[in-house]
């Protein structure tokens, strides 16, 4: 059963220094999978997510961060629910990082990120994150390229003392075509029920995609690790999606190698012998 899902973290996973072509990422892709194989293996990843969260909490040494970026409508809030269906809510944090406040731009651009990194043995869900710094901070031209440019290095100086210290961080790039994007946008637009996440700064940022893409591509390429590597995930058909985020993530907890707890030979014994009313 554990074997089902043909490696799809390793399909997605963008080789440290390797350039995203993501014009010929194929963002509609379904990876080979049927619809309904993808759903069975998001149930059975996230039965899977739930022991390794117990095991990460009980060695107590090590922490999880997930980080989702992409273009407006790529499915973040979307993904971090699948994620979250398949964990305990009480260890897990989850954070949005929009505009920065004033008190945060008084400080350096990690200062609200590390601020939210997980205590060990626990997770954190990030949707957007300090990528946006050299994304929409670039492409906006919200800081001369002289500050955003060195930010690839403090970024990999960052998440390389974070695993030293024993805390991964998963880097997932929603990649949606323009057309998809464009459907997903007018939905929100004219649907009431989805009328709440419409914003009329989402258009004004599609005019600006192949400057967003020049700088996603930039980006993947200079912070992609051996340690914090990018998945590129085909996310316009939401199942692919899901099944791509959760294969990654349980993947990524198994090589963290957690230790499993071994529970004292005689402690369920000693429970069971109880008195009754103790
Ligand atoms: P979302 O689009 O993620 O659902 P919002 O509608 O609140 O949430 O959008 C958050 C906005 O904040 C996005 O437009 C994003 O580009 C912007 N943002 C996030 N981080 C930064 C940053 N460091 N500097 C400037 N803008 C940022």
């Amino acid at each position: 059963m554990r074997r089902m899902g043909h490696g799809l973290h390793r399909r997605v996973r963008i080789e440290p220094g390797k350039r995203a072509d993501l014009a010929k990422i194929d963002a509609d892709d379904t990876l080979g999978l049927e619809r309904d194989e993808a759903e069975e293996l998001v149930r059975e990843r996230q039965e899977r997510l739930e022991v390794l969260q117990g095991y990460l909490k009980w060695g107590a040494a090590q922490a999880l961060v997930v980080l989702f970026q992409g273009m407006d409508a790529g499915g973040k809030d979307g993904a971090v629910r699948q994620l979250v269906a398949g964990l305990n809510p009480m260890i897990v944090n989850f954070v949005a990082f929009g505009k920065p406040t004033k008190e945060e731009l008084a400080h350096d651009f990690l200062w609200r990120i590390r601020r939210e990194v997980p205590e060990r043995g626990e997770i954190s869900l990030f949707n957007r994150s300090h990528y946006e710094d050299v994304l929409v901070v670039r492409v906006d031209e919200l800081v001369p390229e002289p500050v955003w440019r060195p930010r690839f290095e403090v970024i990999n100086t960052f998440e390389a003392e974070l695993a030293r210290q024993g805390t991964t961080v998963v880097k997932f790039m929603l990649h949606v075509s323009r057309d998809e994007q464009l459907e997903r946008l007018a939905e929100r637009a004219t649907l009431p029920e989805k009328h709440w996440k419409h914003s009329a700064d989402d258009m004004r940022k599609r005019g600006q995609w192949d400057a967003y893409m020049e700088a996603y591509e930039e980006a993947i390429k200079r912070t992609g690790t051996e340690v914090s590597p990018w998945y590129v995930v085909p996310a316009d058909r939401k199942w692919v999606r899901n099944a791509v985020v959760l294969d990654t993530v349980v993947h990524t907890l198994e090589e963290m190698r957690l230790p499993t707890p071994t529970p004292p030979e005689d402690a369920a014994e000693e429970l069971l012998n109880r008195p009754a009313g103790d």
